[in-house]
């Protein structure tokens, strides 16, 4: 079964989309939109041999080998132009996801739709897209095994979007949701950095304490 994670990722897929899944490990999720008749076809990129070799067994296993080609190589240097209409990329940091986006910015012509899932640092993706005229169109925020996940749906645009600091951060489609999960997200947030901020002001104050002492030495 799959990962509530994954699975809010292939809602996003449209059906009759060939995509391509980098980073796939498993490949699961290309496995799942195949057989879930989502995708017609999928290549799932891998660049480490032990998760390339998982994901080839995977595909083997489930006997999607007509439909689904798994592709040795880093990021997108292992699509062919207009090979893929939509792309996922799941489960890694943010600045990971932008470093794939950005090194391989030519193999994303002809792409309609990008699905996104950082698991840290949403806003990094969200600065690169805006910068090369993506529109964040759709996003979502979930819990799963005491882990918050957001998912940015991007799609290509003819003008940039303007988007605050604020949007950029929380989300421009987030913010507007205002869920539950999502309050707990930022109020999580703010209590951690209340907790550094307090810290930070008593290693201040010790301090001031410690030089007082040092001058009536
Ligand atoms: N996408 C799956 C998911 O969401 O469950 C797997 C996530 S797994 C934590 C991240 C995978 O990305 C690893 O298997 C790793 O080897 C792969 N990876 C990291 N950098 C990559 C790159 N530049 N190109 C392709 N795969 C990469």
């Amino acid at each position: 079964k799959l990962s509530l994670r994954l699975s809010q990722v292939a809602a996003f897929v449209p059906r009759g989309s060939k995509v391509a899944d980098i980073g796939s490990d498993h490949a699961y999720l290309p496995c799942y939109l195949v057989l879930q008749q989502k995708a017609v076809s999928a290549i799932a990129g891998e660049v480490v041999e032990g998760p390339y070799q998982s994901a080839l067994k995977q595909v083997k296993n489930n006997n999607l080998e007509h439909l689904i080609e798994v592709r040795k190589g880093s990021g997108l240097s292992v699509l062919k132009d207009g090979e893929a209409d939509v792309i996922t990329i799941a489960g890694m940091g943010g600045p990971l996801i932008v470093q794939i986006l950005d090194e391989g910015k030519e193999k994303l012509k002809g792409v309609k739709r990008l699905i996104l899932q950082p698991n840290i640092s949403a806003i990094s993706i969200r600065d690169w897209l805006i910068k090369h005229n993506w529109k964040v169109v759709e996003e979502t925020i979930l819990e799963e095994d005491q882990k918050i996940y957001e998912i940015i749906v991007a799609e290509p645009s003819e003008i940039t979007t303007e988007l605050t600091y604020t949007e950029r951060l929380l989300g421009p489609v987030l913010i507007k949701k205002k869920s539950a999960v999502f309050k707990r997200k930022w109020m999580q947030e703010y209590e951690q950095w209340k907790n550094i901020s307090n810290q930070l002001d008593l290693a201040g104050k010790s301090q001031t304490i410690a030089e007082k002492r040092a001058e009536l030495e």
